[in-house]
Parts: C-alpha cells; sequence; structure tokens
C-alpha cells in the first residue's frame, strides 16, 4: 500500500472537495468532502448535506482539490464534513445558469441557495416518466405573412441568422399576428439547430396555444404548467436537458429550462403582473429572460398588445427594439368602446344599455362576455341592524361570503368559518348583503336570461384539472350563451362569435391604492375588449363606471392609447415613481404592532449610520397596505433609487443582528422585494 502510493497515477485518488450554496438564507458557500467510492457531483448538482446538527439541501457551486482549499481549512481537514445522498441524476444547471442564480440573489437580495433552488425542478417522489406521451399533431397550414408582419420578421432576420443578444418590444393589438411571428422565429432557430424558450402568463396558456405550437412544431416542444404532476414536469425538465426538446412553453419558472443551446427567449403578455414571483426570490421573469439572452447572446422578443411603462420607457432609451403590429390580420375592426355612467342608473349591476346591449346580443345569436374582477357572492355580509362587517380575525380584511359553500373566506390568507347565526356586535340574526360577487352576478344573469347558456369562469370554477378548457369549450358551442368571469378571461382567447364585451365596474381596480392602479386597469379593460368583435361581425365593448371622467376610460373610449402612456409615464416621473426610478420595498412584520414597528425603525436607523451618503429617497416605516395579515402586523419601507448589492446583502444581516438584540428572532420577520409589482 505505501509503496503503491509511491507511483502518483494509480494512487488513491485526491480528496475532492465541493462548495456547496445551502438553500438557506446564508450568503456564504460552504466546504464539503466527497467520501470514498462516491462520484464527484457536478457543480450545478443537489446533495444532502450534514449541516448544523441536521441536513440540509445544497447546491454544488464548484468542485476543488486540496490544494485550492481555504488554507484555515486545509490546516484542519477534519473539520470539513462529508457530503450526503447525491440527489440528481445529472446537474441541472451548467455554469451559464449557475451565474444566472448569483444574478438573481444579487438583484433580488436572496441567498444564492435559495435562487438555485427557484430554478430546478422539484424532485418528484414517484420515479419521473420520461417526455409526456405527445399524439404527433397534423402538420398545420403556414400563412403568408401580411406586410406588417414580414417588416417585422426582417428586422428579427439578422438576429436569429447570427445568434446576438437584441431585445425587441413586439407591440401588436390582441389579433395583430403576434404568436405567428414567435413561430416563424422559433422556426428559423430550431433549423439551426438551436433552442427556444416561450413564456407566458400561466391563465393565458390557452389549449389553443399549446395546440397551435404542437401543430406548428410537432413533438419536439415541452409543455410545462401548473396542471403537471411532479412527475410530468421533471419529465419536461429531463427531456428539455437532454436535448430531446426544442422548445419549453411555460409559465415563469421556465425562463430557467436548461437548454445548453439557446437560440431565441419569448414573453408573451410580457406586462402581466404573474411573471413576477411572489416569494423568494421575488424575481421579474422578464428581467430574467433579458438576463439569460444576453449571457447567451441570443435575440429576445417581448410581445403585448399592451406593453408595461418600463418596456415603453426602454423603447424610448433606446435599449429596446420596437416591431409595430397595429392592425388586426383578419381584418376585423377594433371593438366600439362605450363608457357607461352608472350615475342615475337604477341597477348598478346591470345598467340599462348594458341590459340591452345584452339581451339583443343574445337574440341575435351571437355571445357576450362580462368582466367582473371579484370571487365569491358578495363582498361584505353587513349586519343589517348594526352595520357590523365580518372581518378575518388574522388579516382585518372583510370576508367574502361565498354562496356555493354557504361559507365566509378571507381571499388574503384562505381561512373559512361558517356565517355566524348572530352578530356578535348587537346579536341581531339579519344579515344584508352588499358589493357585488360573481357568483351572485351569474344567478342574476340566469334569471334575466333563461334559456341561455351562462357560464362562469373564476379562481373557485376552474379548480380542477382541465376545467379551463372545458368552460370555454361549452362557451363556444355554436348559438348563442354568456361568459362570467374574472380577468381570466380577458387573455389569450379568440372566439369568433364574441361580439360585446361589458365589464361590470371598472371601479375596483382604478381606485387600488398602487402606483400601478391605472396602467394595471389601461391593461385589463384594453385586453378584455380585444374579445370582441375578433370574427366577422363587428364588436361593442361597454364599461359601467361611476366615474367616466377618468384618463384611463377616457383613452379607451378615444382609442388613444399613446396619450394615456405618455400622461401616466409623466406622472410616474414627477412621483419618482418607476420606470423613471427603482423602487425596492421592504416588509417587516411581527405579532405586535410595536414589535413589528420597533424593529423597522431600528433598521432605518442603522442603515442611515451604515451609509450616511446614500443618495436613496426612504419612506416609512408605514403601516402596510394591508396593515394585518395572518395575524402579523406588517412595516413597510420604500427605498426610491438604486440600492447596491451590498446594500441588498446588508438588510438580512443587520436584521438578524436586530432580532437577537430584542430578543424576538423567532417572530420577527424581513421581506425584500426588489421591483415590486404591487404595494398591497
Ligand atoms: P396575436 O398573437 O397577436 O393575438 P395571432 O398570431 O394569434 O395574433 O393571429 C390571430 C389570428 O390570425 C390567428 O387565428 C392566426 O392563425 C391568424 N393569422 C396570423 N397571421 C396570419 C397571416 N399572415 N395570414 C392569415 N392569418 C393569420
Ligand atoms: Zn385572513
Amino acid at each position: 500500500m505505501t509503496r503503491a502510493a509511491a507511483t502518483p497515477k494509480k494512487s488513491k485518488p485526491e480528496p475532492r472537495y465541493l462548495d456547496i450554496a445551502p438553500v438557506l438564507p446564508l450568503r456564504r458557500v460552504f466546504s464539503y468532502r466527497v467520501p470514498g467510492g462516491v462520484e464527484t457531483p457536478a457543480a450545478g448538482s443537489r446533495v444532502r448535506i450534514p449541516f448544523g446538527s441536521g441536513t440540509e439541501t445544497g447546491f454544488v457551486i464548484s468542485v476543488r482539490s486540496a490544494g485550492s482549499l481555504d488554507p484555515a481549512l486545509r490546516r484542519q481537514p477534519n473539520r470539513i464534513r462529508e457530503i450526503g445522498e447525491v440527489l440528481d441524476p445529472f446537474p441541472w444547471l451548467d455554469a451559464s445558469l449557475l451565474s444566472l442564480g448569483r444574478w438573481i440573489a444579487d438583484y433580488y437580495g436572496s441567498s444564492l441557495g435559495e435562487a438555485l433552488r427557484a430554478m430546478v425542478p422539484v424532485r418528484p417522489l414517484i420515479r419521473p416518466r420520461a417526455v409526456p406521451e405527445i399524439p404527433e399533431p397534423e402538420a398545420a397550414k403556414i400563412p403568408r405573412l401580411t406586410r406588417e408582419q414580414s417588416l417585422a420578421m426582417d428586422e428579427l432576420h439578422p438576429f436569429l441568422d447570427k445568434a446576438a443578444y437584441a431585445s425587441f418590444l413586439l407591440h401588436g393589438t390582441t389579433g395583430s399576428g403576434k404568436t405567428e411571428i414567435y413561430l416563424r422565429s422559433i422556426e428559423k432557430v430550431i433549423a439551426r439547430g438551436k433552442q427556444a424558450i416561450v413564456l407566458v402568463p400561466e391563465i393565458s396558456l390557452t389549449p389553443q396555444m399549446a395546440r397551435r405550437f404542437r401543430e406548428r412544431l410537432g413533438t419536439r416542444v415541452g409543455i410545462f404548467h401548473s396542471g403537471l404532476s411532479a412527475s410530468e414536469r421533471f419529465g419536461v425538465w429531463t427531456a428539455a436537458r437532454k436535448g430531446d426538446l426544442s422548445v419549453v412553453l411555460g409559465p415563469r419558472s421556465a425562463v430557467f429550462a436548461p437548454f445548453s443551446n439557446l437560440g431565441l427567449v419569448i414573453l408573451d403578455e410580457e406586462h402581466d403582473s404573474s411573471y413576477k414571483q411572489s416569494e423568494k426570490p421575488r424575481y421579474h421573469a422578464r428581467s430574467v429572460a433579458l438576463m439569460r439572452a444576453r449571457r447567451a447572446g441570443v435575440p429576445v422578443i417581448l410581445g403585448s398588445a399592451t406593453p408595461s411603462l418600463e418596456s415603453l420607457h426602454n423603447v424610448d432609451k433606446g435599449k429596446f427594439r420596437l416591431l409595430e403590429l397595429p392592425h388586426r390580420v383578419a381584418g376585423g375592426h377594433r371593438p366600439r368602446i362605450e363608457i357607461v355612467d352608472l350615475c342615475g342608473e337604477e341597477d348598478g349591476l346591470f345598467s340599462l344599455p348594458l341590459a340591452s346591449a345584452l339581451e339583443e346580443c343574445l337574440a341575435r345569436g351571437e355571445k357576450a362576455m362580462l368582466l367582473l374582477n371579484r370571487r365569491g357572492h358578495s363582498r361584505l355580509r353587513l349586519c343589517a341592524s348594526c352595520g357590523e362587517v365580518l372581518k378575518c380575525s388574522r388579516c382585518d380584511i372583510s370576508l367574502t361570503y361565498h354562496s356555493g359553500r354557504n361559507r365566509l373566506l378571507c381571499h388574503y390568507c384562505g381561512q373559512e368559518r361558517a356565517l355566524p347565526k348572530a352578530c356578535p356586535e348587537c346579536g341581531k340574526t339579519k344579515w344584508n348583503l352588499s358589493g357585488l360577487g360573481i357568483e351572485q352576478v351569474e344567478m342574476d344573469l340566469k334569471m334575466r336570461f333563461p334559456g341561455y347558456p351562462v357560464l362562469r369562469m373564476d379562481f373557485d370554477s376552474t379548480r380542477k384539472k382541465g376545467a379551463h378548457a372545458t368552460i370555454l369549450a361549452e362557451f363556444s358551442q355554436p348559438g348563442p350563451s354568456l361568459l362570467l368571469g374574472t380577468q381570466m378571461i380577458a387573455k389569450g382567447h379568440h372566439i369568433p362569435e364574441v361580439t360585446l364585451v361589458g365589464v361590470i365596474s371598472a371601479d375596483t381596480g382604478l381606485f387600488l391604492p398602487d402606483f400601478r392602479a391605472a396602467e394595471r386597469s389601461w391593461q385589463l379593460l384594453e385586453q378584455v375588449s380585444g374579445r370582441s368583435g375578433r370574427g366577422d361581425l363587428p364588436g361593442r365593448v361597454m364599461i359601467q363606471t361611476w366615474h367616466p371622467e377618468h384618463r384611463v376610460l377616457g383613452s379607451l373610449s378615444r382609442d388613444d392609447a399613446s396619450s394615456f402612456l405618455e400622461e401616466e409615464l409623466q406622472e410616474r416621473r414627477q412621483l419618482a415613481y418607476p420606470p423613471w426610478k427603482k423602487l425596492s420595498s421592504l416588509l417587516v412584520s411581527a405579532p405586535q404592532e410595536t414589535l413589528a414597528l420597533r424593529a423597522a425603525e431600528l433598521l432605518i436607523q442603522r442603515f442611515y449610520e451604515q451609509w450616511p451618503r446614500h443618495r436613496l429617497d426612504i419612506l416609512g416605516p408605514v403601516e402596510a397596505l394591508l396593515p394585518r395579515l395572518k395575524g402579523r402586523f406588517r412595516q413597510q419601507i420604500l427605498f426610491k433609487g438604486n440600492l447596491s448589492r451590498e446594500q441588498k446583502a446588508w438588510f438580512p444581516e443587520t436584521f438578524s443582528g436586530i432580532q437577537k438584540e430584542l430578543r424576538r428572532s423567532g417572530a420577527l420577520q424581513l421581506e425584500i422585494d426588489v421591483d415590486p409589482e404591487a404595494l398591497l
């Protein structure tokens, strides 16, 4: 043995060490050893590791020899622990995805391990299946491009051909043929042996879109959505990793598809807020997509009928190239948009103009869609005698009555309770409804229009797998029908027989206490309007409101989006909001109000001490717009301006110091949200 060790080549292999980022809110990496007889897992693999007195999951960041270990560790090799089970059959993350993960951690203020966890699929409990079975689709007809589409393709071609980074904003009205541009671009890229990622908001991942991609691109399209089981998702990811797929189509997390030969990234409905992840790391898939494309040196196309102000601003600054498709392909006209003033109407649910338009539409054998952005039966249950409103005990938010379940539900924390017999305040037993919910409107519609199919699409009616498609299929049956829904109905659907779209109330969205309220309302109303008149018949849109003078509604009825967007941009500039200034939100929460406030104040005070020459605008701490949620009191601090990477990393560290100081480590929490989508 000693002799053999003298011949260097056949000697027992040099101990192998790994730098591992644990999936914990800790920023540094830790050194581990690979035990003898275990193959060294490559960088990007997940492993179990002993950590403290327990075990954790960690990501291998790099493999090193003893020579390159930290000298302090080299002197005491016994301090280095051994890894446990290797969890992945192969590394999901190559060097470029690992570096994307590092960017996410730095930019969004999370640890590396937490960022990487968001990039890989959950390991299924059962053995992963290969690619989900896909029936061989029928060959699709390929249309001749319109002039506008050809012009757009001409701009794209140089970047698709030689693969160079460039970002495009494809601003095309609904039905203008954006998807056709995506398909052509992907075909180009596939022909060169490259791969494409297509991101869509979850909700618009309609069966129609998936079918179209399959028909055109065949079985090399992997479709990734929340309806898949863990093992199906794992299967799609594995196929992408092995190169069996050329396209991955899916929501947010599809931006991390493990392609090694990426040629193109597409983000449809780029303005959609579902691209922002609401848990740590709170990344925005649009920013990540741009970063991934830039690192890979490939073009990225952001498409929308209602682009975000951020993207329009990037066009103004020359960062994005603008491609425009102002006209619908199928001819078809932009629907006429009418604003209906509810003031003076007897019925706040259906004004006379909307009621008669609905009647006429159905009588002609056509279809109508109605938007009501509210779940449940009715907003509030009021005590008829004292006016007491029932609220969630943990969130301080009024409860919504759901008649289907005959229960009260908190839409923030999900807590359910039975409707109390007597008012907790005065003991009387009569309840009134106030505010409208979608179930109430559905009942009303069924009574008004007996004999016509009335369908409802909202969170509650689409819980079951496939429910979404079933509702749409029923609504699309020939003949008159009505579809009532939340914002789910606004996106993506192409049902040519729809000639009327009604918005029951524009006001809920317009007056949300958020700086994006106007932009969001404009996007939603424009999108839902786009469902009307997509076929040969002219479309009509009616929007009910108590505030017909609101500039969002004015711009819609005059078909003048650009003046609204210009005004909105100028207003944001004056108030120093995005896209002019970066915004980051810090949320400190605790079970006691005083504790949350105290910790938030300390954090700010330390920030001023640490960074006396910062050039940020710091607002707060103030009570968050939802001051109490799930039993926790919430204090918000807003930062306008660019927080540096060091500052973002400084917050959690300093906060854990404050937790200890106040002796309330378990009770206090800090959440960082960089580029928040909403301040609620
Ligand atoms: P968008 O994605 O902008 O909503 P689509 O790409 O879905 O628009 O196009 C709308 C409809 O027009 C679809 O039914 C599509 O098949 C059809 N279409 C797109 N481009 C053309 C074209 N050049 N010629 C004929 N039909 C087209
Ligand atoms: Zn609640």
